[in-house]
């Protein structure tokens, strides 16, 4: 809320640095209560990509969400998400899209985890979730969820993407890929991150409206 008790609403777009349908619609759901106007990267033309090569989660989301609002002149939000294993040492971390090389598949990094943990009794990993929110210039502000479990000795589950069927999360006694959409969201990484962000989202809204009205339109 604003002084006089009324939604902070912003007078441009906020983009979404993604054109992935599932995160567009996980972060519109988050907005829905707003008077915002939410853009993705689909409703502009092509822009150029970004290098992910930064060393921790938070490096990928902040580069995202930097240059997407650089590039079009607009507050943006990003993601950047991964799957870290103790026993590995943190692996496969940033790496975890291309854990089994560049333009691999989802069942290549799935085998590639089941053979690097072969035999090993320590199973304990997270996934994490960073989101951050930035406006053309200055800085960014950063929103974090994570969710522990253990690393499965084979794949259970069919639903979901990614890590899913080899991710068991104990108080539910289920793989995320054993789980529905609205049951992993509700506990998953992505779910939390998403959660404490809405929490603030009104603190969020008087940010970036005080950081834009700094900045040129
Ligand atoms: P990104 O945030 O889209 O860059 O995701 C990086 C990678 O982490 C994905 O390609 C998946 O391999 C993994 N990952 C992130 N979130 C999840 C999840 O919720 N389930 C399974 N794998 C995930």
């Amino acid at each position: 809320m604003n002084v006089s008790g009324e939604k902070m609403k912003l007078d441009r777009p906020l983009v979404l640095a993604t054109k992935n349908r599932g995160k567009i619609s996980e972060f519109k759901d988050l907005f829905r209560d707003f008077d915002l106007e939410v853009k993705s990267l689909n409703d502009f033309g092509p822009i150029p990509p970004v290098i992910e090569d930064g060393e921790t989660f938070e490096d990928n989301a902040v580069k995202k969400a930097q240059f997407t609002a650089k590039v079009l002149g607009f507050p943006a939000i990003a993601d950047d998400s991964g799957l870290i294993v103790k026993a590995l040492g943190g692996e496969p971390g940033v790496f975890s899209a291309r854990y089994a090389g560049e333009g691999t598949t989802d069942e290549a990094n799935n085998i590639k985890l089941l053979g690097a943990m072969k035999g090993i009794e320590q199973r304990e990993a997270a996934f994490i979730c960073i989101l951050a929110i930035a406006v053309p210039r200055g800085p960014a502000l950063i929103y974090e969820g994570t969710c522990e479990g253990l690393i499965t000795e084979e794949i259970r589950g069919r639903q979901g993407f990614g890590y899913d069927p080899l991710f068991y999360y104990p108080p539910l006694n289920k793989t995320f890929a054993q789980m529905s959409a609205a049951e992993k969201n509700s506990v998953s990484h992505r779910g939390r991150a998403i959660g404490e962000l809405r929490g603030e989202l009104d603190k969020v809204l008087i940010w970036l409206g005080q950081r834009l009205a700094e900045e040129p339109f």
